[in-house]
C-alpha cells in the first residue's frame, strides 16, 4: 500500500478544520468562555480558520500556569535550558516548509520571503540560547573598602504581545531571550494571523519545555491583549506594535508597575546623495519598501533623494516599481502578495486619496488590483512634500513617497521632521558626510550603503514614536532580567555611632 503524504497546504487546511485551542499549563484547550473567533486568508477573505478567543480568565489561567512554572525554569542550568533552545531550533528548521506555507497563506506575505522566516527564528533561538549560561554574569566594581558586583537574575513571567506581520519570527525573537534569560511567558499573537503561534507552541512543546514554560492565548488586543498587560502575575510586557497600542499599553500597565519594552512603527527615510552608488542604492529602495507587501517596521517609505540625481533615479525606480509581480502569495514567482486584511487594504488605499488631495503625483500604481482578496498596485508618490500625510502617517503598504533636497542640512531636517525614529538608510560614498549625518539622525538604527540587514548582537529598537528600549544580544536580557548590586565590605569599616551613651557626636 502506498501513504501519501498530505502537501503542506493540504496538511494546513487539515489541522485548521478544528478550531485552534490556547496552550496553557503544557495543555492543549478551548477558551473558558467556549467562544472563537474567525481568521480570514488574505489571498481571497475567506474563512481560513477559527481559533479560540481568549479573555481575562484564560489570561488569568495561563498567568497563574506561568508563575507556577517560574522558579523550577528559573533554577534550571543554563547549560540545560540551552540544550532545550537548541532542540526548538532543530524542530523549528525540520518544519520550515510547513511554517513558510501557513505564514503565507495566513498573512498574505509572499512565501519567496517567507521561506526565510524559519531559518531567522532558529537563528534567534540558538542566538540566545548560547547565551543563556551567561546571562546572570553581572559586574565586578571596587571601591575602598568595598567590593561591589553585580548579578542579574530572571524578572518573573512575562508577556509578550505580537503583531500580524512576520509573526512567526517576530515571536521566536522575543520568546527566545525570554526564556534564555529564565523568564516564562504568556504570548498574545495577532488576531488577523494566529497560525504559525501555535505551531511554535506545539514545537516547544515537542522540543522538552517543560509545562508552564510557554503558555499562548488566542484572541483580541482589547481583551485577552489588555487582561495580559493588568495582570498582577506578570512583570513586563514585551510589545510590538502600533505606536498608539504602545501608548495604551503603558497606561494598562501603571497600576501593576509593568516593565514595557515597545517595539512601535517607522516612516523610516532613505536618503540617497549624488556621490552614492545609485544601482546598489536603487536596489536597496525598492527592496526595503516592496519585499514583505511593505509592511516591515523597517521599511524605507520615505525616499529622500538629491536633486541633481532625482529625476534620473526617480525615472528608473518608477520603471521597476510597475513590473514588480503582484500575485497569490504561494507561487514562488510573487514578490508582492495581498494585504493582511480588508482593513489594512482600505486604510492603504486611502493613502492614493489623501496623495491626490495633497497635490503629490501618483507616478506608479494607486489602485486595486482585481475584485477578490486585498491586492494593491505597488504604489510610487512623486512631487511631494514632507508635510504631506504621504510622508508623515505609517501606511504599512507597498507604498513608497518620493521627496527632492538639495542640501545634506535640507535632508536631515526632513529625514528628522517625523514622529518615527526607527530606522534611516544612507547612501553615500562621501566618508566624512556619512558619519556626520548618521549623528544628527534620531533614528535607532541606522545603515550605510545597505539595506537592513541584521547582526543578533546589536542593538534593535527606535527613538521618539518608535519605541522604548531595544532588544538584540545582551540589550534583551536588560529587559527580561533585574540587576542586583551586592556590596561587600572587606576593611571591617564601622557606621556613624548614633545613640551612644556621653557621646554628643
Ligand atoms: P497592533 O498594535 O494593532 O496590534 C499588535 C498586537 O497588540 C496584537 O496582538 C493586538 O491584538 C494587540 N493589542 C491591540 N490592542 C491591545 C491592547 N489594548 N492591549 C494589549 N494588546 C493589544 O499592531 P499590528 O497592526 O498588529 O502591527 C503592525 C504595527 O506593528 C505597525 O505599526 C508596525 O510598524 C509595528 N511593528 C513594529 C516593529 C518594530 O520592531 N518596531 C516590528 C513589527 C511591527
Amino acid at each position: 500500500m502506498t501513504v501519501t503524504t498530505p502537501s503542506p497546504v493540504d496538511a494546513l487546511h487539515e489541522r485548521l478544520r478544528a478550531p485552534l485551542p490556547h496552550f496553557i499549563g503544557g495543555e492543549w484547550v478551548p477558551a473558558q468562555s467556549g467562544d472563537t473567533f474567525e481568521f480570514h486568508a488574505p489571498a481571497d477573505n475567506r474563512v481560513l480558520g477559527r481559533a479560540a478567543s481568549g479573555d481575562a480568565r484564560d489570561i488569568d489561567r495561563a498567568a497563574q500556569a506561568a508563575h507556577a512554572a517560574f522558579p523550577a525554569w528559573k533554577a534550571l542550568s543554563g547549560k540545560k535550558r540551552r540544550a532545550l533552545l537548541y532542540r526548538v531550533a532543530d524542530l523549528i528548521e525540520a518544519r520550515a516548509h510547513d511554517i513558510a506555507v501557513a505564514e503565507s497563506t495566513d498573512t498574505g506575505q509572499p512565501i519567496r520571503f517567507m521561506k526565510s522566516a524559519a531559518v531567522r527564528a532558529a537563528e534567534n533561538f540558538r542566538f540566545f540560547a548560547d547565551r543563556a549560561e551567561g546571562a546572570q554574569d553581572g559586574l565586578s566594581l571596587p571601591t575602598d573598602g568595598f567590593l561591589n558586583y553585580t548579578v542579574r537574575q530572571p524578572i518573573g513571567p512575562v508577556g509578550v504581545i505580537t503583531p500580524w506581520n512576520t509573526p512567526f519570527m517576530l515571536s521566536s525573537w522575543k520568546i527566545a531571550p525570554a526564556l534564555a534569560a529564565g523568564c516564562t511567558v504568556v504570548h498574545k499573537p495577532a488576531e488577523w494571523s494566529p497560525v504559525t503561534a501555535t505551531i511554535l507552541a506545539e514545537i516547544m512543546h515537542e522540543a522538552g519545555i517543560p509545562a508552564g514554560v510557554v503558555n499562548l492565548v488566542h484572541g483580541f488586543g482589547e481583551t485577552a491583549g489588555k487582561a495580559l498587560t493588568e495582570h498582577p502575575l506578570i512583570k513586563a510586557v514585551a510589545f510590538i506594535g502600533e505606536s498608539r497600542t504602545g501608548s495604551l499599553i503603558q497606561k494598562q500597565g501603571a497600576d501593576t508597575l509593568k516593565r514595557v519594552h515597545l517595539e512601535l512603527g517607522g516612516k523610516n527615510p532613505v536618503v540617497v546623495f549624488d556621490d552614492a552608488d545609485l544601482d546598489r542604492a536603487l536596489d536597496a529602495a525598492i527592496f526595503m519598501i516592496y519585499s514583505l507587501n511593505g509592511q516591515r517596521c523597517t521599511s524605507s517609505s520615505r525616499l529622500l533623494v538629491q536633486r541633481g540625481v532625482h529625476d534620473g533615479f526617480v525615472e528608473r525606480l518608477a520603471e521597476r516599481v510597475a513590473n514588480i509581480r503582484v500575485g497569490d502569495p504561494l507561487d514562488p514567482a510573487t514578490e508582492v502578495g495581498p494585504l493582511i486584511h480588508p482593513r489594512q487594504f482600505e486604510k492603504v488605499c486611502s493613502y492614493f486619496d489623501a496623495a491626490r488631495a495633497d497635490g503629490a503625483t501618483i507616478r506608479v500604481g494607486g489602485e486595486r488590483i482585481g475584485e477578490t482578496g486585498n491586492y494593491v498596485r505597488p504604489t510610487l508618490f512623486t512631487d511631494a512634500r514632507n508635510d504631506m500625510r504621504i510622508a508623515q502617517e505609517e501606511i504599512f503598504g507597498p507604498v513608497l513617497t518620493v521627496i527632492p533636497f538639495d542640501t545634506d542640512e535640507d535632508a536631515l531636517r526632513l529625514a528628522n521632521d517625523v514622529q518615527y525614529g526607527l530606522a534611516a538608510y544612507l547612501w553615500t560614498n562621501d566618508l566624512t558626510r556619512a558619519h556626520t549625518f548618521a549623528h544628527g539622525l534620531d533614528s535607532g538604527m541606522i545603515w550605510v550603503n545597505s539595506e537592513n540587514v541584521r547582526h543578533l548582537p546589536t542593538p534593535f529598537g527606535g527613538m521618539k514614536a518608535s519605541g522604548i528600549g531595544r532588544d538584540g544580544g545582551d540589550y534583551s536580557f536588560d529587559f527580561y532580567m533585574e540587576t542586583k548590586n551586592v556590596a561587600i565590605n572587606l576593611n571591617g569599616h564601622r557606621a556613624q555611632q548614633l545613640g551612644m551613651p556621653g557621646k554628643e557626636n
